[in-house]
Order: structure tokens, then C-alpha cells, then sequence
């Protein structure tokens, strides 16, 4: 999945008013098979908005989005949709609204399976028994049975997951998944979606406000802040070597193993609106400057796979945006 430049603004204070707020402005990342990369940021960063779009439930102001090579969007303007669908799944953040109530947790297998034409008739309950056999739940013959309210949490997670798995998908895209678990159902379902990429090679996109949880599980990172990635690496470069002033303040709020982003920054609290221009994050840092209220940073490269947005990176290391000498 190579996700480019995308953007998305909503209209404010009316049809005639022609301001608009910004949610995501020209995020890029890619996910390559057998990855899992994780989104972090705290509410109102942009997370849900970019599932959203991800999901292709909403549709972005500008860039583009490629799978497997492929222009998913302008697919998508000759109707083509339901093939993208069948290769990217979501998992949501409660596990209890993304079920239906009156149904079995058999009957939400069997839709996907039927609807992207992966099994029917006899070979159906085998599969739907694989599925959930594959995601831990056993015996599959008793839970296939039961209904949402029967299940724990963490099982209904599961069977979220294992929906998302009939339709054999090449990714998935997890929004805060674990967020409504507690700490020990929490592990297993990182857990499970840690083997699942290991063993079918799907790329997972996780989302969370939990920096622990995407220590834990992440190969790389991407540090989400009023819509932009203000820093992006592997999980090792980015937690132990953080060149970011936000990162670094995610990264010294909490005590180690914490739900970092719940918890109150140390600097000036309430975030205001992001400033129309300059750098986002200059009304809470402590480095800001006069270039920081004016000027959007470029983009910095400190090391191999480690992209920082950050004007005090240009006396350290080489700008993206400087002339590449020949
Ligand atoms: Fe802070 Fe300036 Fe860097 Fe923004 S560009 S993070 S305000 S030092
Ligand atoms: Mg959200």
C-alpha cells in the first residue's frame, strides 16, 4: 500500500463560510507485505480520519493511494471498488458496535465469505470453523454459535479479526484495536495480529494512542501530529533515538510500559488551534522560534529510514528539500 500526499479538510461554520479545517495534510507512507507500521498520535491528529479514507469510507481533497501498483482512486471512478475491499480490511476500535447483536458469530463469517466469493454452500462451515480456529478461538463449533453478548471483549476483537481474514486481505487496517481492552486481553490480540503477518504476509496499518503497544508490535513508526507525520522510522530508531521535540515529549511523559498519549504533556496543556502556518507543533514547543511560527520545516533525513519535520534539524543533517549534489 503507497499512500501519497493525502489531504483532507472539512468545510467550518457553514455553506457560506469558505474557511475550512485542515485534518490531514499531505501524509505518505507505504506498507509493504508482512509489515506492520503503527500511527501514533493523540486524539484529534488525524488517525481516524486517515482510516476513514483508508477504509474508503470518505474520500481525500488531494494525493493518491496505490495498491499493489494499482490507482485505487481513479479505480475506484470506473467502479471498481469491491475489489479494493476485498483486499483491505478494517478492524475497528469496539469490538461490540462493529458486531451485529441478532447475529452468530458464524453468520458474520459466512457474509464476507459468500460476499467476496471466497467459499459457499458445503465447503462454508469448514471455513468459517478454520477462521476462527486460526484466531484462537476454540472449540470453533461452540463460539461459531454464540452471539456478540456471549463473548468477552478480547473474543469479539477476535472474531473482528477473523471477519477481516475470510476475505483473505493483503492488509489491514487496525484502529485502535486494543484500546477498549484491558492490559492482558490486549497482549494476546497484539499477539495474534503480530503472527498473522508473519505467517500470510498481510501488512498491517496500526493504529493507536499507545506508544507501548506499537513498541511491542510495530516495525516502523510514524508519528502523527494536527494531520502532518512529523517524524516516520523503524520502531528502534524512532524510541531509542527520537529526533523529534513531539516525540521526545511522548517519549518522556510517561513511565516506560504506560499508555503514553493518555496521559498530560509537560508543557503549556491545551493544544489550540493549529497556527495557519509555520510549524503545527510551535504554540507547545519548547525550541520554537520566530522561523517556527513562519516556516513549514522541511523534511530531514538524520539516518537511512528516518524522516523528521523539524526546522532544528537543518544545522544537523541533510534537508530533503536542499539540492542533491550530483
Ligand atoms: Fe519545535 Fe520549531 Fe521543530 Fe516545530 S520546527 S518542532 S516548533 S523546533
Ligand atoms: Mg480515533
Amino acid at each position: 500500500l503507497e499512500v501519497s500526499g493525502l489531504s483532507r479538510s472539512v468545510p467550518v461554520g457553514g455553506f457560506l463560510s469558505r474557511s475550512r479545517r485542515t485534518l490531514l495534510k499531505g501524509v505518505s507512507f507505504s506498507l509493504e507485505r508482512g509489515e506492520i507500521v503503527a500511527l501514533v498520535g493523540e486524539s484529534g491528529s488525524g488517525k481516524s480520519t486517515l482510516a476513514r479514507l483508508l477504509a474508503r469510507l470518505d474520500t481525500p481533497d488531494g494525493g493518491s493511494l496505490r495498491l499493489g501498483g494499482v490507482d485505487v482512486l481513479a479505480e475506484e471512478r470506473r467502479g471498481a471498488s469491491l475489489a479494493y475491499r476485498g483486499r483491505v480490511q478494517m478492524v475497528f476500535q469496539d469490538p461490540f458496535a462493529s458486531l451485529n447483536p441478532v447475529h452468530t458469530v458464524a453468520h458474520h463469517l459466512e457474509r464476507p465469505l459468500l460476499r467476496h466469493g471466497r467459499a459457499s454452500g458445503a465447503e462454508l462451515t469448514p471455513r468459517v470453523h478454520a477462521l476462527l480456529e486460526s484466531v484462537g478461538l476454540t472449540p470453533a463449533a461452540s463460539f461459531a454459535q454464540r452471539y456478540p453478548h456471549e463473548l468477552s471483549g478480547g473474543q469479539r476483537q477476535r472474531v473482528a479479526v477473523a471477519r477481516a481474514l475470510a476475505v483473505e486481505p493483503d492488509v489491514i487496517i487496525a484502529d485502535e484495536p486494543t484500546s477498549m481492552l484491558d492490559v492482558s486481553t490486549r497482549r494476546g490480540v497484539l499477539q495474534l495480529l503480530r503472527g498473522l503477518t508473519r505467517e500470510r504476509g498481510i501488512g498491517i496499518l496500526f493504529i493507536t494512542h499507545d506508544l507501548a503497544s506499537a513498541r511491542h508490535l510495530a516495525d516502523r513508526i510514524l508519528v502523527l501530529y494536527a494531520g502532518g507525520v512529523v517524524e516516520a522510522g523503524r520502531t528502534a530508531d524512532v524510541l531509542s533515538a527520537p529526533r523529534h521535540p513531539y516525540t521526545r515529549l511522548l517519549l518522556s511523559a510517561v513511565p516506560d510500559g504506560a499508555d503514553f498519549l493518555r496521559a498530560p504533556l509537560p508543557v503549556k496543556a491545551a493544544a489550540g488551534p493549529v497556527p495557519p502556518r509555520g510549524c503545527a507543533f510551535a504554540p507547545r514547543c519548547p525550541h520554537a522560534d520566530a522561523r517556527c511560527h513562519d516556516t513549514l520545516p522541511a523534511e530531514h533525513h538524520p539516518a537511512a529510514d528516518h524522516v523528521v519535520r523539524c526546522h532544528l534539524e537543518s544545522s544537523k543533517g541533510v534537508s530533503n528539500d536542499a539540492a542533491v549534489p550530483s
